[in-house]
């Protein structure tokens, strides 16, 4: 069991939590020399990881079924406003 935290209800014994992310943040993931490893036959090969940038999670909550539903449909909305 556990509550809610978008609208603090106590969920029945056996109801499904869903995570749903409340907030992202972008961020910038900087170049790895070598950090790739791959093997062929005996022989191994690294290559570079390129770093790019991306969004992270900054806030998560624990929702009920209806809230996550509710945060999912205003989380697309948000999306196609911004263009992601
Ligand atoms: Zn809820």
């Amino acid at each position: 069991m556990y509550r809610c935290q978008l609208c603090n209800r106590v969920s029945r014994p056996g109801e499904r939590a869903t995570k749903v992310v409340m907030e992202r943040r972008p961020t910038e993931y900087p170049s790895r020399g070598k950090a790739q490893r791959a093997r062929s036959g005996r022989r191994a090969k690294s290559h570079d990881d390129p770093g790019g940038a991306g969004y992270e999670i900054a806030r998560e909550a624990i929702a009920c079924a209806a809230c996550a539903e509710e945060q999912l449909a205003k989380e697309a909305a948000q999306a196609d406003a911004l263009g992601i």
